[in-house]
């Protein structure tokens, strides 16, 4: 593990040689522009890179990370990375990818203050709430932990939908598809929650909004 700051700089000349050795034309292709099919929400946590855990490359995923992968409507960080992922690069897959154990999923779960990142973890708080039978079925804390991790990627999956962004990109017909995740710390592996949304026919209600026109234009 690095100890320095100047070690990553020492790390960094070493990974461009390599780099450089398998094709010494790698950082000049990359450089010519992007066009990755996949965009990526996750969290913040050291533990959970998205190029490493999935196998791909720079160039291939679009990143967004903030603690416990939270899709917030006001979040205007998040909205603008989805609008230009899916309008300019026009990736072909959003992935929400929590994480057992994950820190802001555990802070939510109890009644400790821990500062202005409170009113961040009350969107997970929200998330409970909308499923606390279940959830307070489940007596061991830890399950009942990796549930709430599952449940709030479910949920963020839903509040993607939920989005002009991705309703107006279905509207136009385009392939597009939510996808919700988890990863296990402790071994390594990505899970499918199999909450995979495709195309507005599941929208519910209120959050099923009008096409208008002039969008699409
Ligand atoms: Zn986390």
């Amino acid at each position: 593990m690095p100890q320095h700051y100047n070690d990553i700089f020492t790390a960094n000349k070493q990974w461009v040689q390599s780099k450089l050795g398998e094709d010494e034309q790698y950082f000049e292709k990359l450089s010519k522009g992007q066009k990755p099919p996949f965009l990526w929400i996750g969290c913040s946590d050291s533990r959970v890179p998205a190029n490493e855990i999935t196998g791909t490359a720079p160039g291939e995923v679009f990143v967004h990370r903030n603690i416990a992968n939270m899709v917030i409507h006001t979040d205007m960080s998040m909205l603008s990375v989805l609008d230009y992922a899916v309008n300019v690069l026009e990736v072909r897959h959003v992935i929400v990818c929590g994480h057992y154990g994950c820190g802001g999923v555990l802070a939510a779960m109890g009644q400790k203050q821990f500062g202005l990142i409170d009113n961040w973890l009350r969107h997970i708080k929200d998330v409970y709430r909308l499923h606390h039978e279940e959830l307070d079925a489940i007596e061991d804390e830890s399950k009942r932990a990796d549930r709430l991790v599952e449940l709030n990627v479910q949920e963020q999956v839903f509040d993607l939908t939920k989005t002009t962004i991705i309703q107006n990109a279905w509207a136009q017909g385009r392939f597009l598809q939510v996808h919700g995740l988890v990863y296990s710390i402790a071994n390594g592996i990505l899970k499918d929650l199999n909450v995979t949304v495709g195309d507005n026919s599941e929208i519910e209600g209120v959050y099923k909004l009008q096409i208008k026109n002039k969008i699409l234009v």
